[in-house]
C-alpha cells in the first residue's frame, strides 16, 4: 500500500512514533533501528450492522490507530510483543500454528497464515523472521475497530518489510480474511475496508453487496466528529455480534421465498417483511425491520451530507440509533443516555452508537466550534447518572496506513 499522497505527519506524531521505536529497543533489544508503521482506526457514521447484509455503510478513518515497529531478523523467528501486556509471543514461520495460540496475537498471526497461503499459490515462501511491536493511541475494543486496524497495519508491514508487492486490495482481503476465519469473527467486510481504503477528509461509501466504494466529501470546516466512550466492556460482544449475524441470516432464508432475485437482506422490500412478519419469529422480524429501514436511511444520509444538510443527517443518526436499542437490541443504558444527553445540546446534530454496540462509543456529530460545549454536557449527564467521567474526543480523518519515519 503506497503511503498517502500529499499527507504530512504533525510533529506530535512523529513524537509518538519516535517514543515506540524507544519502547521497541526495550522489548527487543539494541540493533538496526526499527521501521515504523501507523494504521488508523475507524468510525461508522451511517449503516448500522449493514455490512455483512450487503448494505451501504458510511465510515471514516480517525487519527487514533496502531503503532507497529518492526525489525528483520537472521532466523526464521516472527517474535512479537504488545505494548499492552508486555509478553513476547514466538512463532516459527516454518511451523506455523493451525489454531489460534492466545488472544491479543490472533489478530496479526491471522494476518501471517493469511500471507502464507496466498503466497503458497503462487509457490513463494514467507520470507525471513522479525521482532515485532504492537502498541498505539486507539482505545481497544471500544466499537472503533482496533482488530481491523492491527489486521490491516500488519497486512502493510509485512507487504513493506518482506517486499512482497501486494497492492492495497489484496491487503485489505488478507486482513479480512484474518478475523474472520482465523479469529472466528463473522464479521463484514466496512472495517478493513475503512481502514484500507482511507481518504482524509471525506466518508467512505461503501456498497458491501458488490463492494464499490465512493469517496463523500466531509465538510470538515463546519462539522466536527465527536466520540464518547462509555468504558462499559463489550463482556459478550463477540457472541451476541456472532448471533446477530446468524439471526439475520435465518430471517433472510424465511424472506427469500417471497422476494425472487434477493441475494442479500438489503434486497428484501418492506411490503414483504409486512406480509411474512405474522409467521416469522418476532426477534427475526425486528431485526430484518432494523435492516430494511436502516438501508433507506443510510442513502437518505448521503443525500443530505451531499445537500449539505448536517441537521436531517444527525436526525439520521438519531433515528438508527432508536432502531439498533428497540429492534436490534445492540445498546445499553449508557450509550443511551449519551444519545439522549446530545439531543438536548444545541451544537449536537445527531448521536449513535457506533461500531457494534453491547457498550463501546458513541459518535456525535457537531457543529465545529462547539465541541468544548456539547463535551462538557455530554461529561456532566454521564456523570450525573452512573458516577464516573466518560471520555469524549474529537477524532478527524487519516489518510490511511503507512510508513512514518520520525525526523
Ligand atoms: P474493536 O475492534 O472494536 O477495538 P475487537 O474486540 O474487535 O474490538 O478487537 C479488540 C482486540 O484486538 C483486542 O482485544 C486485542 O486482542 C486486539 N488488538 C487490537 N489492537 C491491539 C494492539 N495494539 N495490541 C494488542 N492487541 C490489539
Ligand atoms: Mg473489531
Amino acid at each position: 500500500m503506497e503511503t498517502p499522497d500529499r499527507h504530512t505527519d504533525s510533529p506530535a506524531r512523529l513524537e509518538q512514533m519516535a517514543a515506540h521505536a524507544t519502547r521497541f529497543v526495550e522489548c527487543h533489544g539494541p540493533g538496526q533501528a526499527p521501521r515504523l508503521f501507523f494504521s488508523p482506526g475507524r468510525v461508522n457514521l451511517f449503516g448500522g450492522h449493514l455490512d455483512y447484509n450487503g448494505g451501504p455503510v458510511m465510515p471514516t478513518a480517525i487519527d487514533r490507530g496502531t503503532f507497529i515497529a518492526s525489525r528483520s531478523r537472521s532466523d526464521r523467528l516472527l517474535r512479537m510483543a504488545s505494548a499492552f501486556d508486555h509478553q513476547v509471543v514466538e512463532i516459527d514461520l516454518d511451523q506455523l500454528p493451525a489454531a489460534r495460540v492466545s488472544k491479543w496475537v490472533d489478530y496479526p498471526l491471522g494476518v501471517v497464515i493469511e500471507l502464507a497461503t496466498h503466497l503458497e499459490d503462487s509457490g513463494v515462501a514467507l520470507p525471513g523472521g522479525l521482532d515485532v511491536l504492537y502498541g498505539g493511541d486507539l482505545p481497544i475494543g471500544s466499537g472503533l475497530s482496533s482488530s481491523a486496524s492491527i489486521c490491516v497495519g500488519t497486512a502493510v508491514m509485512l507487504n513493506s518489510l518482506w517486499g512482497l508487492g501486494l497492492g492495497k486490495m489484496d491487503l485489505v482481503r488478507v486482513a479480512l480474511r484474518a478475523e474472520r476465519q482465523f479469529v472466528g469473527v463473522h464479521c463484514g467486510i466496512m472495517d478493513p475496508y475503512a481502514i484500507g481504503c482511507a481518504r482524509a477528509g471525506h466518508l467512505l461509501w461503501l456498497d458491501c453487496k458488490d463492494e464499490t466504494i465512493e469517496y463523500l466529501p466531509m465538510d470538515g470546516d463546519r462539522l466536527s466528529i465527536l466520540v464518547t466512550n462509555t468504558g462499559v466492556q463489550r463482556a459478550l460482544a463477540a457472541s451476541e455480534f456472532n448471533r446477530r449475524v446468524d439471526e439475520c441470516a435465518q430471517a433472510f432464508d424465511i424472506l427469500r421465498l417471497a422476494s425472487p432475485g434477493a441475494v442479500c437482506l438489503r434486497d428484501i422490500p418492506l411490503d414483504v417483511l409486512e406480509s411474512e412478519r405474522g409467521s416469522m419469529d418476532p426477534v427475526l422480524a425486528n431485526r430484518a425491520e432494523h435492516v430494511i429501514h436502516e438501508v433507506r436511511r443510510t442513502f437518505e444520509a448521503r443525500e443530505h451530507l451531499l445537500a449539505g444538510n448536517p441537521e436531517l443527517m444527525g436526525e439520521c443518526m438519531n433515528q438508527t440509533h432508536e432502531s439498533l436499542r428497540s429492534l436490534y437490541e445492540v445498546s445499553c443504558p449508557e450509550l443511551d443516555l449519551l444519545v439522549e444527553a446530545a439531543g438536548h445540546c444545541p451544537g449536537a446534530f445527531g448521536a449513535r452508537l457506533t461500531g457494534a454496540g453491547f457498550g463501546g462509543c458513541t459518535v456525535t456529530l457537531v457543529r465545529r466550534g462547539d465541541e468544548h460545549e456539547v463535551q462538557a454536557s455530554l461529561e456532566a449527564r454521564f456523570e450525573g447518572e452512573f458516577g464516573r467521567c466518560p471520555q469524549v474526543e474529537v477524532y478527524e480523518g487519516d489518510p490511511g496506513p503507512r510508513e512514518i519515519t520520525p525526523a
